[in-house]
């Protein structure tokens, strides 16, 4: 029997208006499920009163004929996006007790629009990690665990409460943030999906900053469509954020079954990285075969600055984020540790406040902005970010639709493999992602398949500007072939 919390976003939408269940019953199946399963530690915090209160709204609405496009479907929330007075910690001991007097923009487009709110998500600190292992509280334990074997693995990062929540059925959809592959990344490792939209088609308002120019929000779901439906309503214009582009929303759900007929699909050949296991290779020789089938032109392009973004990504972002977090100085809002003098008094805040992986990319920003090395490093890496914006921008005047590549270089990995050793083999994680934010671009993680060990790989694809209708109508073919991905039975209730 399906239970209230397998259902998929669009089939409990359908549910709800055809009254077959009510709002609070949907609400009450996720409360249940999600203290179940609070050894995933993928919620940092429940609003279980809140999520009742709304759906009971919910439901005098379906009731006069009101629904509005989520009315009455249970998500959780990201912990890196405003909620007004619910604590806001963006993973971070430096915001333990910070409630913000306002509400992100993102999250209020959803609430507009009839969701309901079950709590605040896990993340890693700032959204800083590629595994939910950089939490000041904990890391969130995947859902998925290898065939044979119970050793706790990594949902991802940093979305990985966002993720680990969707897959485990803890709600029909979760906020994520992407700044180098946040979203995609712990969408491919859960067997969800998780797409970034273009930068600018979500409003950064109110969403605490990691590196501005690269943040961008966006949806993971358990299907295209429920990515497609929840994209429509978190973005749209905003005058507070300036970079927010003054766009309609197109209907994304209209373009999940457009299909593929004539379009031309790139594979960059420059992704086929060294050391790749071969069931990337062959999981994406296998996506191509697909849409070759559903009628798309497979076509080898080449993107030859692609092995400098990793790079370049890990200058600008520690740069931009070593400038953000310097507001976090003990003085206006979040913890403060006492000093003798004021300059005392920042330090210690900032020594207690802050995590090793936040002081890291803290110490590398300020230093890639030295006068004596700012020529060196942050200019340059400014550089390489406009030949991978030319790269793509090439490649689309070609004629290319979209792009096609593996989302991740790997099946996940379990908890404290690679966390303790060489943070570089952590950052590597991000090869494929990162190209797409320092480009602005649209990018997709749709799950594919599943590995030797019965873990789940997903594939990503890349959009032109302000094009998420192709990736919809893209994915949702991918989707149909690979067939949905079965989510693990709950061992964790
Ligand atoms: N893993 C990347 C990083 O640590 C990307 C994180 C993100 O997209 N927020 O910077």
């Amino acid at each position: 029997m399906t239970t209230l919390n397998d259902l998929t976003l669009a089939q409990a939408r359908d549910g709800l208006k055809a009254k077959d269940f009510s709002a609070v019953e949907l609400a009450q199946a996720h409360i249940g499920a999600i203290a179940a399963a609070r050894s995933l530690n993928a919620y940092l915090l429940e609003t279980p009163e809140r999520a009742l209160e709304m759906a009971a709204v919910a439901d005098t609405k379906i009731a006069a004929g009101e629904a509005r496009p989520l009315e009455g479907l249970p998500l959780g929330i990201k912990d890196l996006f405003c909620t007004h007075g619910v604590t806001t910690t963006a993973g971070s001991k430096i915001l333990e007790t910070f409630q913000p007097h306002y509400e992100s923009a993102v999250s209020h487009n959803l609430w507009r629009d009839g969701a309901v709110m079950l709590g605040k998500l896990n993340l890693d600190e700032f959204a800083m990690g590629s595994s939910n292992e950089t939490s000041a509280y904990g890391s969130v334990i995947s859902p998925w665990r290898r065939t044979g074997s119970d050793a706790p693995l990594v949902p991802g990062g940093s979305s990985g409460g966002s993720a680990a929540a969707v897959a485990a059925r803890l709600c029909l959809g979760a906020t994520a943030t992407d700044t180098g592959g946040s979203i995609r990344q712990p969408a491919a490792f859960t067997g969800t999906v998780g797409i970034k939209p273009t930068y600018g088609r979500c409003s950064r308002w109110g969403t605490v900053a990691f590196a501005s120019s690269l943040d961008q929000a966006g949806p993971i779901a358990r299907t295209v469509r429920d990515c497609a439906i929840l994209l429509a309503s978190m973005a749209g214009p905003d005058a507070r954020d300036t970079t927010c582009a003054d766009l309609a929303v197109p209907d994304f759900e209209a373009a999940v079954s457009r299909g593929v007929k004539g379009l031309t699909i790139g594979i960059p050949k420059e992704y086929r990285v060294e050391g790749m296991p071969a069931e990337i290779q062959a999981l994406w020789d296998q996506g191509a075969d697909w849409l070759r089938a559903a009628g798309a032109t497979i076509r080898e392009i080449s993107l030859p600055h692609t092995k400098l973004a990793l790079p370049a990504y890990y200058i600008v972002a520690p740069a931009e984020a070593s400038s953000n977090l310097a507001r976090y100085d003990g003085v206006r809002y979040g913890l403060r540790v006492p000093g003798r003098d004021i300059a005392e008094m920042y330090e210690k805040t900032r020594a207690a406040g802050f995590g090793r992986e936040v002081k890291r990319r803290i110490m590398i920003g300020t230093y890639v902005l030295s006068a004596g090395y700012y020529d060196a490093y942050y200019v340059r890496a400014q550089k390489i970010r406009t030949l991978i914006k030319r790269d793509f921008e090439e490649a689309y005047a070609a004629g290319v639709d979209a792009i096609l590549t593996p989302a991740t270089p790997s099946a996940a990995f379990g908890i404290g493999e690679k966390a303790s050793a060489d943070p570089v083999e952590m950052y590597l994680n991000d090869v494929f992602t990162v190209t797409v934010n320092m480009a602005g671009l649209p990018g997709i993680a749709v799950p594919a398949g599943l590995d030797a060990q019965g873990l789940p790989l997903g594939l990503q694809l890349i959009g032109r500007p302000f094009d998420e209708e192709t990736l919809f109508a893209t994915a949702q073919v991918i989707e149909e072939a690979a067939g949905r991905t079965v989510l693990p039975p709950a061992w964790w209730a």
